[in-house]
């Protein structure tokens, strides 16, 4: 049944869900003052935190369903590109969307994933979702189920230990990592290299994306200049692009229509893209799983730094799954995202835009830890078409983190 529709940032640009007409989405955790609900999703994740909703939509681009699942203390999923039908969804940037879920336990999730077939789904009236013939591929390259915790190994990526990571999410990241070997998986430090590139190059595409998406909302069929100008008079065609657009949509826009520009081209777009692939080798190395959609890339030994020890030369582990935070930060107070600068909100995306750029599965798992009253996600990243097992990992470590005394 469904019950409603809510609210969210414009065209799904943003962090925080404060990008909107219809005012910021509140976040209610704290009673002191209004906390973000994080974005672009953030009114889904709200919905579903009230009980309004068992499961709600998203959508996730560069991380609008994990943010607002982990600012919140929901469960926040982003299936594998191309496996849900986008059909309805007004393009934000179309390389990465994504539609998902968020609810307050995993099994919802689960359940509508696989008992409703929504994974074998192929839709015609989505370009990009996969064809019958490749999900059968894909579906053939997964392991059926997710074995006992012994046959399990958890990669934990160095370079998502940044300088900026607050102090009690690193705690509770650990802790969890500590309470995955304590139940009997393998956890394993890996390296990602490329991850330091990833939310500039993610920044240059989206927005390159959008621009272009953007570009028939001119007021002659799309937009909101009527007959002779709008009520407000707005004639074609500057005055008409600029009257429809929120702030940051029309930056996204500028920004996207630059990186674009013949004289930008080569130095940001297609810069991004190459970034965007080194991104997605570094996750094809690390998993045991091959990426179903590629050729298997080598492992080569001219990539790694001179003084690594001989162990280490035997190649990066292959892991079935990596664990990391969701966020750097605890969903932050409202009044502070609203004086905060757009360069400072899209630091809040750096732990999900990679995983976006591969075009992998990934899920936000809500956590605790011991001197905060604020709930953190902790990210699961599963290789391509992997979602099923990610998800059964995902329930299996919501559950393990709940019992565990996190301290
Ligand atoms: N915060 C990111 C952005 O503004 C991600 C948004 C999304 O996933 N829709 O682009």
């Amino acid at each position: 049944m469904v019950v409603g529709k809510t609210n969210m940032d414009e065209f799904g640009m943003g962090s925080h869900s404060t990008n909107s007409m219809h005012g910021p989405v509140v976040n209610q955790l704290s009673t002191d003052s209004p906390l973000s609900a994080g974005g672009s999703s953030g009114g889904s994740a709200v919905a579903v935190m009230l009980g309004d909703a068992d499961i709600a939509l998203g959508t996730d681009t560069g991380g609008s369903i994990r943010l607002p699942a982990s600012y919140t203390g929901s469960v926040g999923y982003r299936p594998s590109y191309g496996m849900i039908s986008r059909h309805g969804v007004y393009a934000y940037a179309n390389s990465l969307d994504t539609v998902g879920f968020l609810a307050r336990e995993v099994k919802p999730i689960l359940d509508l994933l696989v008992d409703t077939k929504l994974i074998d789904e192929h839709d015609s009236n989505d370009p990009t979702s996969l064809s019958t013939s490749s999900r059968r591929r894909c579906a053939r390259a997964c392991p059926p189920a997710l074995e006992d915790w012994t046959t399990i190994t958890v990669g934990v990526p160095l370079e998502y230990n940044i300088e900026e990571l607050d102090p009690l999410i690193r705690r509770g990241w650990t802790a969890a990592a500590t309470a995955l070997k304590a139940a009997g998986a393998r956890v394993v430090p890996v390296s990602l290299p490329s991850t330091k590139e990833a939310l500039c190059a993610y920044y240059v595409l989206a927005a390159a994306e959008a621009s272009s998406n953007l570009a028939k909302y001119d007021g002659v069929r799309y937009g909101v200049r009527g007959e002779g100008g709008d009520a407000q008079g707005h004639t074609l065609y500057s005055e008409a692009r600029g009257a429809g657009f929120g702030a940051e949509v029309k930056r996204r826009i500028l920004l996207g229509t630059y990186n674009l520009s013949s004289k930008a081209m080569d130095n940001y777009f297609i810069q991004a893209q190459k970034v965007r692939r080194l991104i997605r080798n570094d996750f094809d190395k690390v998993f045991r799983l091959d990426n179903p959609l590629y050729d298997v890339v080598q492992f080569d030994l001219s990539d790694m730094d001179a003084a690594t020890s001989l162990y280490d030369k035997k190649g990066p582990p292959q892991v079935d799954f990596l664990l990391s935070p969701t966020t750097p930060s605890f969903a932050p107070k409202l009044d502070d995202v609203l004086s905060e600068s757009s360069l400072e909100a899209y630091m809040g995306d750096v732990f999900t835009v990679p995983s976006s750029l591969a075009g992998l599965p990934c899920v936000s798992v809500p956590s605790t830890v011991e001197g905060s009253a604020l709930p953190l996600g902790l990210q699961l990243i599963g290789q391509y078409w992997d979602d099923v097992r990610l998800l059964k990992m995902a329930e299996r470590l919501k559950a393990l983190v709940a019992t565990e005394s996190i301290a």
